[in-house]
């Protein structure tokens, strides 16, 4: 039995909402929060007769002063139980500018302080197995990968102009050279596995090996300064489609999966579970008299890839028999870690300025619906 202590326990899904601070030069405005009290937020919203408000309840509600060493105490047991054998799903929700990458990856000028929950979550399984090495042997393994107008894409690419880009030395690395000697073994690893790559890439559940996209790249990674060095790498493929150099980041969703092995030194038993990481893109909606062409187009799969989640987690949530995964990628790539066992956190970002009111209304409703 591969799944071992997974059967223990019961899945879960749980919400979390964070607000976003103002931006520079935004602070002379007024807070549509009116207060937020345990998992309860309550939002002001203006009206001809006065003010108005409404409630919204959820597992956990981070305000604006709120550090990401905070938000991230509240997600670690559910990265803990990655090596327990169970799958879990963290997905950041928003419209484009609400925190979703800050959250899950931190603000450009990376630091130890401020980095996001992708580097913690790693970091933290890292220092567990370190803990747990006499009695169980762990190995790990991520893919990124994007999934743009319902396209599967792999992140974990190198195209040879890679060593333009200096590495953040905020970690410690004193220059790129310095990072490049370390991961020469990485590099080479990903430039022999590209060459056998697809640009489209197909979802196949396979629960033999618990590769959904088998084509990806799998890197094995043993250390936190791997881990940096592939997301960097990651997060540049991401911000720079291979056919439009425009950002594109806002509107794909993006994935990190982390497989985690375990065998039971005494016993011989193996324990594998994973956990998905997903940057959603922008939850906002476009104004049809707007946009045309591949905006559009964007637009459309987007929303249908968002409303196919939403869809998914509130009929896991009303214990609905029939669950429709297959209505997008995104939910056909985490089929298996979404329901069952499997533990999933959605996190929504909200922006605290009023002129974002209709989509910040329109972001604690899609949570409301799947809490
Ligand atoms: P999104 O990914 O949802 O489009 P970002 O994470 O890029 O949004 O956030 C937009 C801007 O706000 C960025 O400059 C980011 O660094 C900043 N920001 C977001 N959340 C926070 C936060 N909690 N604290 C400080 N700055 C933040
Ligand atoms: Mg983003």
């Amino acid at each position: 039995n591969i799944h071992g202590l997974a059967h223990a326990a019961s899945g879960s899904i749980r919400v979390y909402c964070r607000v976003r601070p103002f931006l520079s030069g935004k602070s002379s405005y007024l807070s549509i929060v009116d207060s937020i009290e345990d998992g309860n937020i309550t939002i002001n919203i203006p009206s001809k007769n006065g003010k108005g408000c409404k409630s919204f309840t959820f597992n956990k509600v981070f305000g604006q002063s709120a550090t990401q060493a905070e938000v991230f105490s509240d997600m670690q047991p559910l990265i803990r139980s990655v090596l327990d054998g169970y799958n879990v799903c963290i997905f950041a929700y928003g419209q484009t500018g609400s925190g979703k990458t800050y959250t899950m990856v931190g603000p450009k000028e990376l630091t130890e302080k401020n980095q996001g929950v992708n580097y913690r979550a790693l970091g933290d399984l890292f220092m567990l197995a370190e803990q747990r090495k006499d009695t169980f042997r762990y190995d790990v393994a991520v893919q990124m990968i994007e999934i743009y107008n319902e396209q599967v894409r792999d992140l974990l690419v190198t195209d040879g102009s890679n060593k333009r880009y200096p590495f953040l030395n905020s970690f410690g690395f004193v220059s790129y050279k310095v990072h490049l000697e370390l991961h020469q073994e990485l590099l080479d690893d990903l430039k022999i596995k590209d060459k056998m790559r697809n640009n489209t890439l197909e979802i196949r559940n396979s629960s033999q090996t618990g590769l959904n996209v088998p084509d990806a790249n799998l890197m094995p990674v043993s250390s936190t300064s791997d881990v940096i060095y592939l997301m960097n790498l990651g997060q540049r493929n991401r911000a720079v489609g291979a056919t439009a150099l425009n950002d594109r980041s806002s509107r794909s969703h993006s994935c990190l999966t982390v497989h985690v092995q375990g065998r039971d030194l005494t016993t011989g038993t193996v324990l594998r579970g994973c956990m998905h990481l997903v940057d959603l893109a922008g939850s906002e909606r476009v104004n049809k008299s707007e946009v045309t062409g591949d905006r559009l187009k964007e637009a459309q799969h987007i929303n249908k890839s968002l409303s196919a989640l939403g869809d998914v987690i509130s009929s896991l949530a009303q214990r609905n028999p029939h669950v429709p995964y297959r209505n997008s990628k995104l939910t056909q790539l985490l089929q298996d870690s979404l329901g069952g066992q499997a533990k999933t956190l959605m996190f929504v970002h909200i922006s605290p300025e009023p002129d974002a009111l209709a989509e910040t209304m329109s972001t604690l409703k899609f949570a409301e619906r799947v809490a």
